[in-house]
């Protein structure tokens, strides 16, 4: 099997593990994990954060946001073509649908001060315990964090944490994972 086909073998794998969750057992999942994260200096400490919106199948992040962000400055992606773009979070009134997967996604303007990002909170499909993120096989976030010197959290559930999952040159590790 190619590593492409390993790849997709977990994204299957996975997609069925989560099709026995409801949305609230998610949601409720999902609070054990902030917590968890708002109690890491990493966190603590950082005034400027990447986060992203999350869809139904992913670790919920409204109301993380939504607790956080008048205290630190939130960032969350916009898919334009082939890559993400950063822009402010100001509030759910000043978001819209974007151009893929029907995320709501923030409008205004781009923000490309890469360096001043203290942390990146990232989806992800699976994750191990070297850290490395499989994503659902567009490169997206590769592709952002190619570019980045923040720390990087990924963010799952325990049925998307395994030993080892395959990962190619270009895959970008994360410095942590929380599950
Ligand atoms: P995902 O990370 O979403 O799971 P993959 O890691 O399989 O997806 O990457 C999908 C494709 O994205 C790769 O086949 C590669 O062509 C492209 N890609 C990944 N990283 C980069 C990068 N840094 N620059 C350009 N293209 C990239
Ligand atoms: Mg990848």
């Amino acid at each position: 099997m190619d590593i492409k086909e390993e790849k997709n073998k977990y994204r299957k794998q996975v997609k069925e593990a989560k099709q026995k969750y409801s949305l609230i057992e998610k949601k409720e999942l999902s609070e054990l994990i902030w917590e968890k994260v708002e109690k890491e200096n990493w966190f603590i400490n950082s005034k400027t954060i990447l986060a992203y919106w999350s869809m139904e199948d992913e670790v919920h992040t409204h109301d993380f946001i939504l607790k956080w962000y008048k205290e630190k400055t939130f960032l969350l992606p916009c898919v334009e073509g082939d890559i993400l773009k950063l822009r402010l979070f100001e509030g759910i009134e000043s978001m819209k649908e974007g151009e893929a997967f029907s995320i709501l996604e923030p409008v205004g303007k781009e923000f490309v001060d890469y360096e001043s990002i203290d942390l990146m909170i990232i989806p992800g499909i699976a994750f191990d315990k070297e850290n490395n993120r499989l994503g659902r096989g567009k490169g997206f976030y590769d592709r952002l964090l190619s570019v980045s010197n923040s720390i990087k959290v990924g963010v799952c559930f325990e049925f998307q944490f395994f030993e080892k999952i395959p990962a190619e040159e270009f895959d970008v590790k994360m410095n942590y994972i929380v599950k």
